[in-house]
C-alpha cells in the first residue's frame, strides 16, 4: 500500500520529463535512412530503390534478413554497419536523415546530387543532446523522492532490484566461456570469421518444417470470429492440462474483444471485472500470426486472472513487473501449435531455440550494460555537453566490447552496441528486456519438468511479492542466469 505514496513530484517537473520525452520519440520516430541511396565506391546502389529504413530496428531487421543471402548479403550487412556507425559517431551527414533527396557513401561519407558531390553538415550530436535532455529533466525530480536518482527509480523503484545487483548478473553472464564456443559455432555456420553486426546473427531461428498456410486454413476454420475463440478458451486450458472446473471459470473471467490492432490483454482492476482478450479476426477467419500473437495474449489473461483472483490480499495482486507477465505470455504462445495439436519439436530444435536465446540474451545484455554505464556517468558529469557524452558513450561501448566481446568476436573497439534507439527514447528500460530473458528461461525451463497447469496456478498466486522472492518460491533458487548457461552446454553436446 506504501508503494502509492512513495513520492510527490510538483506537476511541472513531470511535465518536463514527458515534454522532452516526446521529443525523443519524434526524434527517433523520424530517424529514417533512404537504404536505397546508399552508394558504394563502385557506384552500386545494394539496396531496392525504395527501401527506407528505421534507426535501429529496421537496419537491424535488414541485417538479419541478409544472413542467407551469401556474399551479395554481407557486402549489405557491413554498409548497414558502416551506416550505425556513422550515426553513433554523429558524421552522418545531416541531411540524409529523413531525407531521400541525395545519394550517399556511407564509408567515405561523400553525398552526391544530381551526380555531382555537395558538401553537408554533419549532424550536431542531436542524438546525444536528447540523452542530456532526457537526463536533466529526470535529474531534477531527484529532490522530490526517497529514491534520489533515475537509476534508483528506475531499478529499486520499478524493477525492485537494484541497479547493481543487475550489473553483477550480467556481468557474470557476459563473462560465461559458453558464449566463445558457440561464438566458434556461429563462424563455423557461416563460414567467415565474426563480425561485430553478428551480434543479431538468427540463424539459430528453428523454422517449423508445417507449412503455415495449413496451420491458417485450420485456425480460419476453428476461429471465423471472436466468439468462436471466446468460446473456446476452457478447451485451450484444458488441453494445456488445467482440471474442467478451473478452465472454466478462467475462461468465464476472460472476453475475447475484436480489435484493429495486433494484439492487447487488459487486465481486470477488481474483482468481479472481466478481463480483455483483444485480437485480430479478419473477415476470412482468424489467421495462423494472429492466432500465435492472441495465445500470448491468451497468456496475459491468465496471468492476470490468476494473480487477481487468486491472490490472498487485494494489494498484493499482480507480479512483480511487466517480466513476469511476460514471461507467461510466451510460455503460452510457445504451446501453440500443441493447442492446434501439432507439434513440430525435436530434440535439435530445442537445442537451436535454446542458442537462439542465448545469442540474443549476449546481446540485450551488452547494450543494457552500456545504458547503466552511460547513466552512471551522466550522475558522475551532471553538466555534460552532448558532445562530451559522445565521447564517453563510444569510449564506454568500446570498453564493454574490449571486456565482454572481443574474446568472441576476435576484433577491438567496436562501437556497435551503442546504436541502439532505446537509449535515446526509453532510457534505462533495456534491461527490462535482459532480465525478462533470464526470468522467462528460468520459469519455462522449470514448468517443462513439472506439472504445467498445476505450478502455474500455484506460482501465480504468489502475487506482487519482490522479484527475488517471488522466484525462490516459485521455482526454488533465486534470479539466476546458470540455468541457460548450462542448458546452452547441453545445447551444443546436441548440435
Ligand atoms: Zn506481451
Amino acid at each position: 500500500m506504501g508503494d502509492v505514496f512513495t513520492s510527490r513530484i510538483p506537476a511541472h517537473l513531470k511535465q518536463e520529463v514527458s515534454r522532452v520525452g516526446s521529443n525523443s520519440d519524434v526524434y527517433i520516430s523520424q530517424y529514417n535512412i533512404y537504404a536505397g541511396n546508399l552508394v558504394d565506391e563502385a557506384g552500386n546502389r545494394p539496396f531496392p530503390e525504395h527501401m527506407v529504413l528505421l534507426s535501429h530496428w529496421n537496419l537491424r531487421d535488414e541485417l538479419k534478413a541478409n544472413y542467407p543471402l551469401g556474399n551479395v548479403g554481407l557486402q549489405k550487412q557491413k554498409m548497414i554497419y558502416q551506416v550505425m556507425k556513422r550515426i553513433i559517431s554523429q558524421s552522418i551527414p545531416n541531411d540524409v536523415i529523413n531525407n531521400g533527396e541525395f545519394l550517399w557513401n556511407p564509408y567515405t561519407n561523400q553525398v552526391f546530387a544530381n551526380g555531382s558531390e555537395v558538401t553537408l553538415d554533419s549532424e550536431p550530436d542531436t542524438r546525444y543532446q536528447q540523452i542530456v535532455n532526457n537526463f536533466r529533466a529526470l535529474r531534477a525530480m531527484d529532490a522530490y523522492t526517497p529514491l534520489d536518482t533515475y537509476i534508483k527509480r528506475k531499478f529499486e523503484g520499478e524493477m525492485e532490484i537494484s541497479q547493481p545487483e543487475v550489473e553483477a548478473l550480467f556481468v557474470e553472464f557476459l563473462e560465461s566461456e559458453v558464449l566463445k564456443e558457440v561464438g566458434t559455432l556461429i563462424s563455423e555456420r557461416l563460414g567467415r570469421p565474426l563480425e561485430p553486426f553478428d551480434i543479431w546473427y538468427d540463424g539459430f531461428k528453428a523454422r517449423s518444417n508445417i507449412n503455415e498456410e495449413h496451420l491458417t486454413a485450420q485456425t480460419r476454420k476453428l476461429y471465423p470470429d471472436a466468439a468462436a475463440l471466446d468460446s473456446d478458451l476452457p478447451d485451450l486450458l484444458i488441453k494445456l492440462g488445467f482440471p474442467a472446473e478451473k478452465a472454466h471459470s478462467l475462461g468465464e473471467k476472460i472476453t475475447v474483444d475484436p480489435a484493429r490492432g495486433s494484439g492487447h490483454a487488459w487486465g481486470a482492476a477488481m474483482k468481479g471485472q472481466q478481463s480483455h482478450l483483444r485480437t485480430r479476426v479478419p473477415e476470412s477467419g482468424m489467421d495462423y500470426k494472429g492466432y500465435n500473437i492472441a495465445i500470448h495474449e491468451f497468456g496475459h489473461n491468465v496471468e492476470q486472472t490468476l494473480s487477481l483472483y487468486d491472490v490472498d490480499y487485494y494489494m498484493l495482486n499482480g507480479v512483480p513487473n511487466t517480466a513476469f507477465t511476460e514471461a507467461l505470455a510466451f510460455i503460452f504462445q510457445k504451446r501453440d501449435l500443441q493447442l492446434l495439436g501439432r507439434s513440430d519439436k525435436s530434440p535439435e530444435q530445442e537445442a537451436l531455440k535454446t542458442l537462439d536465446v542465448l545469442w540474443s540474451t549476449y546481446e540485450i545484455m551488452g547494450v543494457s550494460l552500456l545504458d547503466m554505464r552511460v547513466w552512471k556517468w551522466l550522475y558522475e558529469h551532471p553538466d555534460a555537453t552532448a558532445s562530451e557524452l559522445k565521447d564517453a558513450t563510444v569510449t564506454l561501448a568500446k570498453e564493454i566490447w574490449n571486456n565482454y566481446y572481443a574474446p568472441v568476436y576476435g576484433m577491438k573497439d567496436e562501437p556497435v552496441l551503442a546504436i541502439y534507439s532505446h537509449m535515446v527514447s526509453y532510457p534505462l528500460y533495456l534491461s527490462a528486456y535482459a532480465y525478462g530473458n533470464i526470468i522467462e528461461f528460468q520459469l519455462e525451463q522449470y514448468l517443462t519438468e513439472q506439472d504445467f497447469a498445476e505450478e502455474v496456478q500455484r506460482i501465480f498466486r504468489q502475487g506482487r511479492l519482490t522479484p527475488n522472492q517471488w522466484m525462490m518460491e516459485a521455482v526454488g533458487s533465486p534470479i539466476d542466469v546458470h540455468p541457460m548457461i548450462e542448458a546452452a552446454k547441453e545445447a551444443l553436446k546436441q548440435i
